[in-house]
């Protein structure tokens, strides 16, 4: 069945080992982030395989069919109130910043005599989860105060709203907050996390302190792909997924549409340069299987002319043999893969 998404188990296995290698060679906990794939179970399967155990993902629906025994499970998005139930539920730990929902979370666990474990996100300057340095010891406070909750370390996320990157000077930052709580509280933080797939270079230039001892790592196993620098890691598999689709249509074809003009099917205006007949095929894949300007034809002579929910038309001119049937290949970035995935349409293969 067509479109569909290939994953390569022998990179990918490579990949998960490398990581898991890289990081215990240094006494850091890898967290594997399961979103980017929508926590697939056939590809999540091949984690578990290689011996990791701790998943993280930032929805619960996807942390619920996450369940082999003894695994640990991180809800990495802040839990909404609404949902306090299932995160208590179907994960181990949860990312939290907001007093008003550890409180939630904590009369839960009570309630059904479980401890939670909470990770306790500060925001370091990019902008997104978190509560600023100065406030992180009178947060960490409220949370040692509430029932049914531990307070298992604290965390900082880089690399998504703002496009930070963790350095020496803001890693520092975020150890200095953890002095700060074990010396007001006289505790011992066990977790301090130190970020994503974007704390991985300094993981090999050997410049992340030794108290980070948990990542949190998506990225940069299913792309091999270095998120500060957007360096490939050279050690690493790259390509481990590809996407693939079939011709239903060839033809030859002028290049400029004929008729009076509005605007396309998305309301966007479209303009076409004239280059006069062109050969073009109609793939059956479209908006509403994959990020359609997120792949991109490994074969260099297929150009992507245009798409629609259900169509990608190429130009395929310089292609010589090309016929109705024939299976189209294309690279896919970490948004492909995360939308070819959360599509009901795409089939799923382990190669
Ligand atoms: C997505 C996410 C990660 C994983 O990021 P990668 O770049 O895929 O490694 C880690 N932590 C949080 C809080 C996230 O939202």
């Amino acid at each position: 069945m067509y479109p569909k998404l290939k994953v390569d188990r022998k990179k990918l296995e490579h990949n998960i080992n490398f990581a898991k290698k890289e990081l215990e060679k240094r006494d850091i906990n890898l967290c594997c982030v399961t979103k980017g794939f929508s926590a697939k179970r056939e590809i999540v399967d091949v984690y578990y395989e290689n011996g990791i155990r701790e998943f993280a993902d930032s929805r619960i629906e996807n942390l619920k069919t996450i369940s082999y025994v003894g695994i640990k499970r991180w809800l990495i998005r802040i839990p909404m109130l609404s949902e306090v139930k299932d995160v208590v539920k179907y994960s181990d730990i949860s990312l939290n910043s907001q007093v008003e929902i550890v409180k939630a979370l904590g009369k839960e666990a009570t309630r059904i005599g479980v401890i939670h474990n909470v990770i306790l996100m500060i925001d370091l300057g990019d902008l997104r989860e978190g509560v600023r340095p100065e406030k992180a010891v009178e947060v960490a406070g409220e949370f040692l105060k509430i029932e049914g909750i531990h307070l298992l370390g604290i965390g900082v996320n880089f690399n998504c709203f703002g496009g930070i990157i963790p350095t020496e000077k803001n890693i520092e930052e975020l150890i200095l907050v953890a002095d700060e709580i074990e010396k007001e509280y006289d505790i011992k933080l066990e977790v301090i996390s130190g970020g994503n797939s974007g704390t991985i270079y300094m993981v090999q230039n050997n410049t992340l302190d030794k108290r980070v001892n948990n990542l949190r790592c998506g990225d940069v196993i299913i792309e091999g792909l270095e998120a500060s620098y957007l360096s490939f890691v050279p050690e690493m598999e790259k390509d481990i997924f590809t996407f693939e689709a079939e011709v239903i249509e060839v033809e030859q074809k002028p290049s400029c549409p004929i008729g009076e003009s509005t605007v396309n099917a998305f309301g966007d205006e479209v303009t076409f340069e004239d280059k006069g007949i062109m050969k073009r095929a109609i793939i059956g894949c479209g908006k509403q299987d994959v990020e359609i300007d997120k792949i991109v034809p490994i074969d260099k002579d297929i150009e992507c002319i245009g798409t629609s929910s259900d169509h990608i038309i190429v130009d395929c001119t310089k292609k010589g043999d090309i016929k109705v049937g024939d299976i189209i290949e294309f690279y896919v970035t970490y948004s492909a893969i995360l939308s070819a995935t959360t599509s009901k349409y795409v089939t799923i293969e382990i190669v």
